[in-house]
């Protein structure tokens, strides 16, 4: 017997229609590549974003159309996120830190035919303009005062003027919600970058799933900045999920320096933010320089790599916010564990509670997750017994963009299909992961493998490291040994003798480092993580001590 609901399709219009009827006066609140500080409200993003709808839609963007993106976050991203995807295109948002042949690739084999920038990125675009050939207008996000003029890009066209000659009369309409909406690329690290497609259907449900309180836990009463980029996997579904409760938003443009971010914090009362711990390691340095605090601050999502957990505590004891520690990856829309306490740990000690607090967490209801050994056979969760992470969910990809890459599922013995993500986790009894390393990443000596997030996290946790990497360097007798490479806080005084002692009784004797070796700066991709391969380059003629 079927049920006798209605069937109305989840589709991501209505998420900005609720937050225009509901929240229509809540702020929208962006500093722009102007230089100033817009104000708009969600009545106003709606209208705009249908606005710009109708004009993308004379424009000739048809139903599964690329729009695509190099932008910051900001207002005009927010609405092309709306108009794009509502009017039944793709957003597809670009990292515009990617190189530029990196870029055109992708735009090429996105078929984008649109594609909207801020003024910053005006050189990455007389770059690729000629080499893209899909592309019908590139879309500058300016002021049309300040709009700029370039004989290297034919069909240059200003965002406010195309934006005036949409009606607002613009209806969205009503869709297949399991049509496409947006699309991100993976940063490709290894081969080229790959599409997850994501679809109305699971871009609701996935920001349902995020505004959980145990999730994200947003709600009416935050005021949210996402630090974390609309281009690194729609900032983590924050565009979506703020609408939805009616958060006041906070878009900081291109200015992610800790001043920066720290006055937007405490001009717009800020209570909730997210970002990848490079981004908070900047903020965390600039407000002890300046003794400053928070007074509106009160929680934030950090993820995309693994939190140290000596900056889960700064935040806690220093600065009296709570971190929510999450793990995703862009195949997942991306939210899969976050960590946060459950009734169960309410009466631990504060030092077990905090080992709960530094794992990658609990999953949200939709993702079902396990460990597999190399023969893909489950492996028990009890804290300790280690393997590859698989995960399925109605916001996982089951397979890329045009099937790049052949179909990644692993079948299990019930013909369920299951997401190899590349990491290495634990899972304890409670059900908390947590990631081990990403399985290229992780130093495998003598047989055993040592952990190179757990190596950083403890460098980390030393009062004159200001970042740390952990890599494997060939090593002839036990295959690969852990090479510490750290960048020392200004002034501070510390040698590798003290960096390799500070290991010891807190790892096994065989995970300490070998070596350490100083660096100025520790090389960081294009989503703010630590860039290990590049590292391996760097260190590819270093010999250890002992191995020389
Ligand atoms: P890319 O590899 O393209 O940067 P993502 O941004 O999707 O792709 O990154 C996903 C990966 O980032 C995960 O598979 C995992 O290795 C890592 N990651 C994300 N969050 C965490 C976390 N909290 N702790 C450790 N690793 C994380």
């Amino acid at each position: 017997m079927q049920g006798l609901m209605m069937d109305m399709p989840l589709l991501i219009s209505t998420i900005l229609q609720q937050a225009a009827r509901h929240f229509g006066d809540v702020e929208i609140v962006s500093r722009r590549v102007e230089g100033d500080i817009h104000r708009t409200d969600y009545r106003g993003l709606e209208t705009r974003a249908r606005r710009l709808a109708d004009a993308l839609s004379k424009a000739g963007v048809a139903d599964g159309d690329r729009v695509a993106t190099l932008a910051w976050n900001g207002y005009r991203h927010m609405e092309l996120y709306y108009a794009a995807g509502g009017m039944g295109g793709v957003i597809h948002t670009i990292n515009p830190r990617l190189h530029p042949d990196q870029i055109a690739w992708i735009v090429n084999h996105a078929e984008d035919k649109f594609l909207a920038f801020d003024i910053t990125f005006l050189p990455i675009i007389e770059a690729i303009a000629a080499r893209c050939p899909n592309v019908k207008g590139w879309i500058a996000m300016i002021d049309p005062d300040r709009q700029p003029s370039s004989d290297k890009i034919p069909g240059l066209i200003n965002y406010e003027a195309l934006l005036d000659g949409g009606s607002a009369d613009y209806r969205w309409p009503t869709l297949d919600e399991n049509s496409a909406v947006g699309l991100c690329y993976t940063s490709g690290t290894t081969g080229n970058p790959k599409g997850a497609l994501y679809s109305h259907r699971s871009s609701v449900i996935h920001a349902y799933a995020a505004a959980l309180p145990d999730a994200m836990g947003a709600s009416s009463r935050d005021v949210i900045l996402p630090v974390v980029p609309m281009f690194h996997v729609n900032a983590w579904g924050l565009p979506y999920v703020a609408p939805m409760v009616g958060a006041k938003l906070v878009f900081p443009g291109q200015h992610l320096d800790g001043q920066s971010i720290y006055e937007l914090f405490e001009q717009e009362g800020v209570t909730y933010s997210a970002g990848v711990p490079t981004v908070w390691l900047g903020l965390l340095q600039y407000m002890r320089s300046k003794s400053l605090r928070f007074s509106t601050l009160k929680r934030t999502v950090i993820g995309g790599s693994a939190c140290p957990p000596a900056m889960i505590r700064s935040f806690r004891d220093d600065y009296g916010v709570e971190v929510i520690h999450a793990w995703g990856m862009t195949e997942l829309s991306p939210l899969g564990t976050l960590a946060k306490l459950q009734a169960r740990h309410q009466g631990l000690p504060d030092e077990a509670q905090q080992k709960v607090l530094e794992k990658q967490g609990h999953v949200i209801f939709g993702i079902d997750m396990k460990i597999v050994d190399d023969q893909n056979q489950e492996l028990p969760w009890d804290g300790s017994s280690f393997g590859n992470l698989l995960v399925r969910g109605p916001w996982v990809v089951r397979e890329y963009f045009k099937s790049e890459g052949g179909n990644p599922l692993v079948d299990d013995e019930e013909g369920h299909g299951w997401f190899p993500t590349g990491d290495v986790a634990t899972i304890d009894s409670d059900g908390y992961m947590q990631i081990t390393d990403r399985s290229k990443d992780v130093i495998k000596s003598g047989g055993e493998w040592i952990s190179s997030i757990d190596l950083e996290n403890l460098a980390l946790a030393h009062p004159a490291v200001a970042n740390a990497a952990v890599i494997g360097i060939a090593h002839p007798k036990w295959d690969e040994r852990p090479l510490l490479i750290v960048v020392k806080k200004p002034d501070a005084k510390v040698d590798r003798k003290d960096l390799i002692e500070f290991y010891d009784g807190k790892v096994a004797k065989w995970w300490i480092p070998d070596d350490v070796q100083f660096v100025d700066e520790i090389p960081l991709g294009a989503t703010g993580k630590i860039l290990k391969t590049r590292l391996r380059e760097l260190f590819a003629d270093y010999r250890l001590p002992d191995a020389a």
